[in-house]
């Protein structure tokens, strides 16, 4: 089962947010933590019970400023701490991913960073572990060669860890400019596992930013899905979340009924 669904609300607050995306008939959403983690407890059940009794699948992303790879150790804590806030309130709203970009490499090595994040991983799986918070880390492929977040880095993460993987495949296309393989892709994961996708504008240094997502950039990865018979959550990260959730939406069922 491939089940679609927004990044965030669109600006109606996540309460609206569900709402709205049941009402259209979508499976999921993504509340987003962009700049902070500003939900209190309170509103992450209210949120929370409002999408079960709908139907809607949360997941959560936490904050963009984050970077567990960093030699300050303020920013590592800082950084830390904004993925544990978020877990903490995914929890209360019954989310059980949470989406995160790792880190930089800076001046580091590739090995060196990886070594790091995977320290912190665990670090952070010990934490949750003792709250008996219901969440998985699910650190995301990122779009720029000069972010941690390569495919082989996740799924080695994985393996090592046991934590999840968000695997934004807008990223990977930006990453590796333009040459993806979907079919080869899908055949290195587990079927079951948390996605992103839009439109994405990329350069030499790889994602410059997330654009509308049209049914000709779509189409070759909703394919390579339903032949795989992936069982994800697929969130759209296009300035139009819900319109292109929606097209997303429509042509994996069309696609579905042409191929099966
Ligand atoms: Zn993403």
């Amino acid at each position: 089962m491939i089940k679609v669904g927004p990044a965030g609300s669109g600006g109606l607050g996540n309460l609206k947010g569900v709402q709205k995306a049941a009402e259209v008939g979508l499976d999921c959403m993504e509340v987003e933590f962009t700049y902070g983690v500003r939900m209190n407890i309170k509103t992450a059940k209210a949120v929370g019970a409002l999408a079960k009794k709908r139907g809607v699948i949360l997941s959560v992303h936490a904050p963009y400023y984050i970077n567990l790879a960093s030699d300050e150790k303020e920013k590592y804590d800082a950084s830390r701490i904004r993925i544990l806030d978020s877990c903490e309130k995914a929890h209360a709203m019954g989310a059980r991913n949470v989406v995160f970009h790792a880190g930089f490499y800076q001046k580091r090595t590739a090995g060196q960073t990886y070594n790091l994040i995977k320290k912190a991983v665990s670090g952070m799986q010990k934490s949750i572990a003792r709250k008996g918070w219901q969440v998985t880390l699910c650190p995301e492929t990122t779009g720029k060669p000069s972010q941690f977040g390569s495919l082989e880095e996740l799924l080695r993460l994985r393996q090592q860890t046991g934590c999840g993987i968000t695997v934004d495949f807008s990223h990977l296309y930006a990453r590796q400019q333009g040459e993806i393989d979907y079919a080869k892709i899908l055949t290195k994961l587990p079927k079951t596992f948390h996605a992103h996708f839009s439109g994405i504008e990329y350069g030499a240094k790889g994602e410059r930013k997330h654009i509308r997502t049209t049914k000709t950039f779509f189409e070759p990865l909703a394919r390579a899905l339903i032949k795989r018979q992936a069982n994800i959550t697929i969130i759209n990260e296009s300035p139009k979340p819900y319109e292109d959730a929606i097209m997303m939406k429509k042509l994996i069922k069309k696609l579905e009924f042409e191929i099966r």
